[in-house]
């Protein structure tokens, strides 16, 4: 291994909370990575909207400067003092404020706590790991959740908000291959033939569900996997069949949720939080484990567009502005 290594990284030019970071293609060492007890040779990375969160500035994502952003990684162990862990392993990584406080995926080297890596299980190639990456790996999460609470394909419809997205395209993936039938909500009617491919049985605009609501609506899904928030998901709520459930992960409208409690006092509706950041060493190695088995790999690859490091900062716009369709791959390497 070289001494130095590339990383992109995040300097704050001045002390307001939301202003835009510098970000620069940098050469660092060993030195410059903080504490941990496994180092890995970063293949790949990708951006969630977490990171065009972190570059743009448009929320504190970053707790600490300067500092290497990237939510996800992939690649290769080169030095181990953990115990579960020893060189050539290839791993994942997603969340666990790595990106946030510590130094993330965006360079061709990171270390971190061997405990928050979960092995990639063999059917996953590293840049498929990242083109599922933290989006892909909720999605799984959202889905686990509605298995959990009885929502079996035969329930009925799910509808899955945000569609286009990250979470929202693998949602729908993973969804229709295990039998059920997926309602699409996208702002971007342009990509129906896209939201189809992926499997989506329906589409529909997501102005219908983006306006303040009823408390009670028309029963339309057994379950939903949104990652929008604010009205979008009072709707969601007020349209879901008695004893549904809504797994809700997201905010890209917005973090509030002004809703009533009517769906859940007069249709015994469940509303399931799902965080990956936190998630328990077992869970995560559920859900991969469940990727790895149930996301059919030629729609994964559909959806997916690999770009070089030096292009992040540009992509990291596109993803806040919703404008980025399915997932980013990062070659950190290129
Ligand atoms: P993307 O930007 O890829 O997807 C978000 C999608 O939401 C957009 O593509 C768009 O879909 C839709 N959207 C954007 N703005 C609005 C709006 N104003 N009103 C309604 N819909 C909107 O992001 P990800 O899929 O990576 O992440 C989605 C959300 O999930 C984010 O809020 C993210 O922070 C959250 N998240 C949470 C995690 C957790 O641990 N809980 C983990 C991962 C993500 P379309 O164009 O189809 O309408």
């Amino acid at each position: 291994m070289t001494d130095t290594f590339r990383a992109l990284q995040l300097t704050k030019t001045d002390d307001k909370p939301q202003s835009k970071p510098k970000a620069d293609l940098v050469e660092l060492t060993d030195q410059d990575l903080m504490d941990g007890d496994v180092t890995v040779a970063v293949d790949y990375s990708t951006v969630n909207y977490k990171d065009g969160l972190a570059l743009t500035g448009a929320a504190p994502v970053v707790r600490t400067w300067p500092l290497i952003p990237g939510i996800d990684f992939c690649g290769a162990v080169t030095a181990s003092d953990n115990a579960d862990y020893k060189p050539g392993d290839k791993v994942v990584l997603n969340g666990w404020g790595v990106g946030e406080s510590h130094h993330g995926g965006y360079a061709a080297r990171a270390r971190v706590k061997g405990d928050w890596l979960v092995k990639l299980p063999s059917a996953i190639s590293p840049a498929r790991a990242m083109a599922i990456g933290t989006a892909g790996y909720t999605a799984m999460l959202c889905v686990l959740g509605l298995e959990r609470h009885g929502v079996t394909p035969d329930a009925g419809d799910i509808i899955v908000t945000g569609a286009a997205g990250g979470v929202g395209s693998v949602a729908i993936a993973l969804l229709s291959k295990l039998g059920y039938r997926v309602i699409a909500s996208t702002g971007r009617a342009s990509e129906a033939d896209y939201l189809k491919g992926l499997g989506a049985a329906e589409i529909i605009d997501r102005g219908e569900l983006s306006e303040p609501g009823r408390p009670l609506g028309k029963e339309r899904w057994a379950g939903a996997v949104d990652a929008v928030g604010s009205h979008t998901l009072a709707n969601v709520i007020a349209q879901t069949k008695y004893g549904g459930t809504v797994t809700a992960c997201g905010l890209a409208q917005g973090m509030d949720l002004p809703a009533s409690v009517a769906p859940f006092i007069l249709r015994g509706i469940t509303l399931v939080g799902i965080d990956s950041v936190m998630a328990p060493k077992a869970v995560r190695q559920e859900a991969w484990d469940r990727l790895a088995k149930d996301l059919d790999l030629t729609k994964l690859d559909a959806m997916t567009e690999t770009v070089p490091l030096a292009d992040v900062p540009k992509i990291a716009e596109r993803i806040i502005a919703g404008k980025v369709r399915g997932r980013i791959v990062v070659d950190v390497n290129a």
